[in-house]
């Protein structure tokens, strides 16, 4: 159905993602008038191509490891074996039903969908693909971002990035992934579960570059025990195919043949064609689009949020900063975001679970720094025999005794560190946490078992 185009409304958002959506249903709540434009599917990057359908293949793939781990526990489990197009087949349905409510929702909150890509041509003009315009008090640019791959890299046509590995027509029995970011990481980790040969390669020295060196090192510690082969400090010069295959150039020599290339080395705001220059909106140096704490942009009348502003590319932050626009703009609540302290999750396997300092951030910023580290083998591990290992994590403030930061990694680390994330965000001390009864028997209960320091820093300073 052709939705016609208001002449005239008081927001117009540009990208039905996250950000985009909250700030739409919440700006008609407030009794704005307000239409969005979607170029792609409506629910934006988390919702079509990125945590959700993310998260469901990472469901499918730790199916592996227990079918293994079963038979410690009196299991016998036939040989397991798994269909590539019922997983795929099955995501792509619940993906649907979620853009219908997305869509519902948006709907019953009298937002206006125009399914169609559209840019500024002047600070208070929209126009859309149609060539049709909209005139708009306030404008909210919502766009994300998009996976980069090199251009000039020699075959480039033959490299998918996460985009197309969601819409794979079969699993590749081998996959080089470049890139050790979270996104590259938990695609080795699918696609290692399901059962490709995967290497990940990365340009850094380890994985995960800012997370705390203790967690990237375990991690990787438990990947390549579970035969992920992860090559660092290394990229790619070329990709070169031949038949079904795809030969892969290293820069320091080696070549590599697999069945799939998958980059996954970074994602850069979708600013190209949207009119910036025309509606008086500047970029910051990283080419994301400048903002305030209000995510108000140059032009005093349109604002920005979510990837495209490139703070913090994450979904809840997106949503927050939507909802914080709303509210200022329409609500005559004027909201500032607080980007500290937001709890970050990898789905790897195992999962990593993090919020707040690493210890290297905390050594910079404060005098004095109390490590509390453990790794030990967890319970399920005793039977299933399975070689791995936990690690958790606290880094602490050694002169008052607040928590700064905290890093765990093993199953349930993410469902593990959203509630932690409440305790560090209110300042919680290490006594606090020492004060908090464990639970018994959970690998959590480490984190208020830990009584002795593993390492103090800037002691010999505060005597
Ligand atoms: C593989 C992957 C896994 C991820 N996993 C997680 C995770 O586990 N947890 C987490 O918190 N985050 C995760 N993220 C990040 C998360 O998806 C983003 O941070 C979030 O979607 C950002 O929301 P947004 O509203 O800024 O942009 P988006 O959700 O990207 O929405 C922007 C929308 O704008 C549309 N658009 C762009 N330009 C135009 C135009 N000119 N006209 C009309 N429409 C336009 C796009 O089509 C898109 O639908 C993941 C991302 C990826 C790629």
């Amino acid at each position: 159905m052709t939705v016609a185009v208001p002449p005239e409304v008081d927001l117009f958002v540009i990208g039905a993602g996250s950000g985009g959506v909250r700030a739409a249903r919440i700006a008609a709540g407030y009794g704005a008038k307000v239409a969005i434009a979607e170029e792609y599917r409506v629910g934006g990057t988390c919702v079509i191509r990125g945590c959700v359908p993310k998260k469901l293949l990472v469901y499918a793939s730790r199916f592996a490891h227990e079918f293994e781990d079963a038979a410690g526990f009196g299991w016998t489990v036939p040989k397991p074996s798994h269909d590539w197009a019922t997983l795929i087949a099955n995501k792509d349905k619940e993906i649907d039903r979620l853009e219908r409510a997305y869509v519902a929702n948006l709907e019953k909150s009298g937002v206006v969908i125009l399914r169609s890509r559209a840019a500024m041509v002047d600070p208070h003009t929209v126009r859309l693909a149609s060539g049709e315009t909209c005139r708009a008090k306030h404008i909210l640019i919502a766009t994300g971002g998009a996976p980069t791959v090199g251009e000039m890299i020699p075959g480039r046509q033959h490299i998918i990035t996460s985009n197309e590995a969601f819409h794979l027509p079969a699993l590749p029995p081998r996959v080089l992934i470049h890139g050790g970011g979270y996104i590259a990481v938990e695609f080795a980790n699918i696609f290692a579960g399901l059962g490709s040969a995967v290497t990940l390669v990365c340009r850094a020295g380890n994985i995960l570059r800012g997370f705390d060196e203790d967690v990237r090192d375990h991690l990787r510690a438990e990947m390549e025990r579970r035969d992920v082969m992860v090559i660092s400090g290394e990229t790619i010069l070329a990709v070169e195919h031949s038949g079904a295959c795809c030969g892969v150039r290293l820069a320091g020599g080696r070549y590599l043949e697999v069945d799939c290339v998958m980059y996954a080395t970074g994602r850069s705001p979708n600013v190209t064609g949207l009119g910036l220059e025309a509606a008086a909106v500047k970029l910051a140096a990283n080419g994301a689009v400048a903002v305030d704490k209000y995510s108000r942009t140059s032009a005093p009348h349109i604002y920005a949020v979510g990837d495209v502003t490139d703070r913090i590319a994450l979904t809840p932050v997106a949503i927050r900063e939507g909802h914080a626009f709303a509210d200022t703009v329409f609500g005559n609540k004027p909201t500032a975001i607080d980007h500290t302290n937001v709890p970050t999750a990898v789905f790897s396997e195992p999962e990593v679970g993090v919020v707040g300092l690493t210890e290297t951030e905390a050594r910079e910023r404060h005098a004095r720094v109390d490590i509390y580290k453990a790794t030990f083998r967890p319970m399920k591990a005793t039977l299933s025999g399975r070689d791995t290992r936990m690690l958790m994590k606290l880094v602490v403030d050694g002169a008052d005794g607040r928590v700064l930061g905290c890093h765990i990694v093993g199953e349930g680390a993410a469902e593990m560190i959203q509630m932690v994330g409440v305790a560090v965000k209110m300042r919680a001390t290490k006594a606090d946490f020492d004060a908090t009864m464990a639970l018994h028997p959970t690998a959590a209960e480490e984190l208020v078992t830990m009584r002795t320091p593993t390492a103090r820093y800037g002691l010999e300073a505060a005597e």
